[in-house]
Formats: C-alpha cells, structure tokens, sequence
C-alpha cells in the first residue's frame, strides 16, 4: 500500500531528523576523537617532562631506588600509563616499571634523534596500541639520560567510545522528542488536509453543500453585536462574512469578495476570525463551492430555458411543411424537421449526424457534396428545382441552400430548405396536356369542318350512284365500298366535332343513375355474352345535373366499351357513384378487372388517335371524345392502373369521372 500524505510528512520529518543526528553525530564524534587524542599526546609530553626533571637527581646521586619509586608513583597515578623507563646515554636500563620483565626490543624502537625536545611513536603491542614517548633527561645541557614513556591510546579510544555512545543516545532520545513534538504539531494540519481532501471528491461527485472550514467560536454577529437578521452572513456558521455579497456591516464594501476583502482586513471581524494557510483554504474552497452552487443553479435555469426554446423552434420547424435541415461546416446533419425526415423515410436520429453520402445514392450525395462545397466556399446561395426517388416515389422539390455565416471568416454551417412541388408539377403538366388538347381540339374542328362537306358531297354522290348501278354487278359492290369507308371517315369527322365540342349541345336536368341505367341496357346483354358481368354501386339517392345527356351516355358507353375491351372475355365490371363536394360534384366511377394500362401510357390515353388498341379495333378517339365531353361539362377525369380505390385488385383499370351538378 502506498504511504498517505500523514506518513509521507512524517517519514520526511524523521528522515530529517535523522539526517541531521547524523551529521552531528559524525562531526561531533571526528571533533572529540581528535581533541582526546590530542589532549593525550599533550598530557603524555607533559607526565613525561615533569618525571625527567624529578629523576634529575636520583640520577646524578645514582639513587635507583627513588628512581623506581618516582616511576611507579607516576605510573600508579595515571591509570592510562602502560610503562616508563629510564636509559643511561649507553642505553643501558637503570630502571623500569614492568613487572614481568623488561622487553629489551622496546629500547630500540623510538630513540632520540635530536630533531626536537622528544619523539613520539604509535607502538602495536598485539593487544593495544600505545603511544610512546622518549623524552631526554639532562641538567645544565648534559645529557643524563633518556626517559620512555608509554600511554595507551586504546584506552584513550575506550573513553571516546563510552563519550560516544552516550552521544548517540542523546540524539535519538532528541529525535524522539522532536518527532512526537512535530507529529502532534502535524496532525491537525492533516486533519484539515484531509477534510479539504474529503470535501473536494464530495464536490466532484456534485454534493457542493459542504462545510470544510473549521466553525468559529465568536462569528461576525457576535463580535459586532449586530441583529440584522437580514444579511446573508446573520448566522451563516459556515461562510465567513468576507466571502459572502451584499453583507451589511457599515464597515462592509460592495461587491464580491476580490473588492471586500481589502477593507476586511481592517475590520475586527477579520482579524478575530481569519486562521492559518490551511484555515484560509479551506474557507476559500467553501466560498468556491457556494459560488459554484450558485453558479449551477443558473446553468441550469439557463440550460431549461434553452431546452424550451430549442423544444418550441423544433416544433415549428415541424410544422412548417417545407423541409429544412441544417449541416454543419463539414456537411454533417445537425438539424432537420419532420418533414425532412417524411421525405427521406428516416426518423430523426438515423439522420443527425450522417452526412449526404449516407442518406442518398452515390451519384445525388457527390452532386450534394459538390453544391454544398462551391455554397461554403463562395457564399453564393444555391435555388434549383430537385428531382428525388423517397420512399413514396418520385417528387419533385424547389430548394434553397444558403450558407450560415457567422462573425468569423469561414461559414459555420448550410441551412437548406425544400418544398414539395410534385403537386404544382402535376397541375403544370396537367395544364400543358389540356392546352395541347385545346389545340389539337381546335384544329380537329377546322379539319373536320372542312372534310365534312366534300365527304357529305361524296356520300351523297354515291348513294345516287348505288340506285343507278346494277346491283349484283362489281361497279355496286366498288361503289359500296366507297360509301362504306366514307360513311367511317364521316363518323370519325363527327368524333372529332365531339372531342373539340363543336357540336352543339342539348342541356337538360337528368338523373345520371338513368343515363347509367340506359347505356348498361344496351351493352349488358352483348358483354354477357363474353362473360362480362357488370355490377352497380350506385348512391343512394338519385343524382341529378345539368348537361347534354347524349354527350354524357356517349361518356358512359366509351368507358363502359374500354373496360370490355381491356377484359376481352371473363371480368367484372363496377360502375359507382356518389356525391362530393357537398353535393356540388357528382362521381362515377368504372373500375374493370382486365389487364390494364401500363403507368407510361396512363399520361397520353385522353390523346387523339392514341390507341393501345391493335388495327382496326379503334382510331383511338374514343377516351379524346370523353375527355372533351368532360371538359365541356367542366367536369375532371382521372385515369388509375391498377384501380386506386379497390386494393384487392392487382390489375385492371379505374376511370374516375367528376361532373358538376350544374355544368353551367
Ligand atoms: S457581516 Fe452582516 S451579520 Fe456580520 S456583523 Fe456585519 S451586518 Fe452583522
């Protein structure tokens, strides 16, 4: 486990402690030894010196026995003295302290050399080591004699070593004390530490009500007896009152605490209440997490607004039925409406955050790539109108992109908006077919009334013919054929005339259900006999209106005809009707269960002469006759393949006729 922040300080504290002993210890122990050592040499020097002078006279009266006396005195006195002895200039022994005998070696090993008052050697006797000194003994310049003395230094060691000993003990008994005087000294700033510690995680795990600073004796409140109840320090036992705003002590100065608390440290309160480093941490990190609860808070009244308003633009930008989308610089989605998404058949969060290349094919993302590059790069706005395949087929779309600046250089982003024109489209197109038909309608009267006289001329002409000529003869049967083919060509010019509504019209109120009724009549039994039924749906009330009736059951018949045709043998037919429009429209509806029209087809069916038909099953003017007639009627038609209102069918065909009551 690794050592906390108390153990660290503490191993740090005694580590230096330590440190230091040793230090000392070394110094202290290098300094004593050198100074004992040293007071041994001096006092060796100095034994030796006073013995020489007191052997001067036992030496000249050649007294030996004072001589011994003297030398064991001295020997006896100073317990470190190992021996002495005395030489003749012969270096003959006169006397000597040693009880078992003098070791004769012991004269050569440190004579006087005359460089100085005296020689000193370090000797290794195998058991100690002993200073020995030769120190010469003479009376008025003669030369007596030489006088050996010997101390032993490893005695002298023995007592630096007890000095020593006690020293060490001294120290660590000194850094006992020190540590248990540090560690008490230490422990409430750990304990500050470690509330400051505890505080902080509370404070990142979001709990910001805490209470790190120590609580005071004497608050603001007390030491300046106030009663103002009303300021935000009164009785606010964990924030000092420098910290907080808007308190209310004359003294106080507005504002927050960076403006407080220059004055502060003038007043009394400060000075009373204001602790240590640690203290004022703590107090800070108080006022910190205050301030940042405070700040919070606002962050999230603020963050609520912005989730309301984000919530109310997104629910308009719903309801705008345009599509619109955001993307930022890089063309990510960041931003779209419901519409968007209804176009693309994707819900919101499949969309936000894709780019082009992963809501539309390959060859539409690079087109929208390229677009939103050259937009971002020029700032130039883009309006096209856009062809596009969703999931509900193909629509046709006006767009607008333009970027999104802001102050900076480069644009933050494309806002792009779309409108479904699929509808206008159709109406366009629907408007460019029916004036084509106007056209091609005007010109079929002007042929047709200029054929229908010579071919009236021609009839008539071979008619007379016919009642001129034999009638079993080929000239008949030739003539025949002439009035045959223009008895045709004088029905079709009669088309014609129906289609650009050049004839005159009869107008009466009729019931449509009767019209229906008559023409059914006629067909029914002839499709019955290629087992094609045909079943009503009628509304339930008769159906009236204003129109040519003969025009109208010429309707009827061309459709009721066309669905035959399209069944050729075994189908169904449905003829319905009903009102819309509050009444004001009336609908038919013929729906067969035949092959059908292929969906290219559908849009050129009402042209002339258009025919699926193969050769002589028609000329094609037939659903062109209807559609004037319609048209004459101000009523619409509508084509459908396979039929929109009957999805059990998978084939057939439904023509959808809507006539005003009142064709006027
Ligand atoms: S800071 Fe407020 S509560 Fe404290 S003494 Fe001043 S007025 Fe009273």
């Amino acid at each position: 486990m690794k050592p906390g922040f108390r153990e660290k300080l503490l191993m740090g504290f005694f580590g230096l402690l330590l440190v230091q002993g040793l230090v000392i210890f070394l110094w202290f122990s290098h300094a004593m030894k050198a100074s004992v050592l040293d007071e041994i040499k001096n006092r060796g020097v100095s034994t030796g010196t006073s013995l020489a002078v007191g052997l001067v006279e036992p030496m000249l009266a050649m007294d030996y026995l004072r001589m011994k006396v003297l030398m064991d005195e001295t020997t006896r006195l100073g317990n470190d003295i190992f021996y002495t002895f005395v030489l003749d200039p012969d270096q003959n022994i006169l006397a000597h302290t040693f009880n078992s005998g003098f070791p004769v070696e012991l004269k050569r090993v440190n004579p006087l050399n005359g460089a100085g008052p005296s020689s000193l050697k370090l000797l290794d006797t195998g058991r100690q080591m002993v200073y020995d000194y030769a120190i010469p003994i003479t009376v008025n310049n003669d030369f007596l004699g030489t006088l050996r003395l010997g101390l032993s230094q490893t005695r002298a060691e023995k007592v630096v070593n007890q000095v020593l000993v006690s020293t060490i003990i001294i120290i660590l008994l000194a850094i006992f004390l020190a540590g248990l005087v540090g560690t008490l000294l230490v422990n409430p700033l750990i304990r500050s530490v470690k509330k400051l510690h505890d505080s902080s995680e509370q404070a990142l795990k979001g709990n910001l009500d805490v209470h790190t600073a120590p609580t005071l004796d004497r608050n603001c409140w007390d030491i300046m007896a106030c009663n103002r109840e009303e300021c935000p320090a009164y009785k606010n036992y964990h924030h000092r009152c420098w910290y907080l705003a808007g308190t209310l002590c004359p003294t106080c100065v507005e504002g927050e605490y960076a403006k407080k608390i220059q004055s502060c440290q003038h007043c009394r309160v400060y000075r009373k209440c204001s602790g240590d480093e640690i203290q004022s941490l703590a107090e800070s990190f108080d006022a910190m997490t205050l301030s940042l609860r405070g700040n919070l808070s606002d962050l999230k009244a603020a963050e609520k607004i912005l989730n309301e308003q984000k919530a109310r633009l997104q629910t308009i930008l719903d309801a705008i039925p345009d599509f619109i989308s955001l993307q930022d610089q890089d063309g990510r989605y960041v931003s779209v409406n419901k519409a968007f998404c209804q176009i693309l058949g994707k819900p919101r969060n499949e969309i936000i955050g894709r780019f082009n290349q992963d809501l539309f094919p390959p060859d539409a993302a690079a087109l929208y790539n390229e677009e939103d590059r050259r937009i971002l790069s020029t700032g130039t706005p883009l309006e096209k109108e856009n062809q596009i395949k969703g999931p509900n087929g193909i629509k046709w779309l006006h767009v607008v992109k333009i970027s999104v600046s802001q102050k900076t250089d480069r644009p933050k982003g494309l806002v792009c908006s779309g409108r479904d024109i699929s509808m206008l489209k159709a109406v366009q197109d629907q408007l460019t077919h029916a004036q084509k038909m106007e056209s091609v309608g005007s010109l079929a009267a002007g042929v047709a009334h200029e054929i229908n006289t010579p071919l009236g001329i021609i009839l008539g002409y071979g008619q007379l013919l016919l009642e001129d000529v034999n009638s079993e003869g080929q000239v008949y049967k030739d003539v025949e054929v002439i009035v045959k083919q223009t008895k045709i060509c004088s029905k079709i010019v009669k088309d014609l005339l129906s289609f650009s509504r050049s004839n005159k019209s009869v107008v009466t109120d009729f019931d449509v259900h009767g019209a229906l009724e008559e023409v059914i009549a006629v067909v029914e039994h002839t499709f019955s006999l290629n087992h094609v039924s045909i079943h009503r749906g009628f509304h339930g009330a008769p159906l009236s209106m204003k129109g040519d009736k003969e025009k109208i059951k010429q309707v009827f018949i061309n459709l009721l005809n066309n669905a035959f045709d399209a069944i050729d043998t075994h189908g169904k037919i449905y003829v319905t009707t009903g009102s819309v429009k509050s009444g004001r429209e009336i609908r038919i509806s013929f729906i067969d269960t035949g092959c059908g029209i292929k969906k290219d087809n559908l849009v050129k069916i009402f042209e002339p002469f258009y025919t699926t038909k193969g050769p002589d099953k028609g000329t094609g003017l037939g659903l062109s006759v209807t559609f004037g007639i319609i048209k004459e009627h101000r009523g619409r038609i509508k084509a459908y393949s396979p039929p929109k209102t009957d999805k059990t069918l998978a084939r057939g065909t439904q023509f959808v006729v809507f006539l005003p009551t009142d064709s006027n």
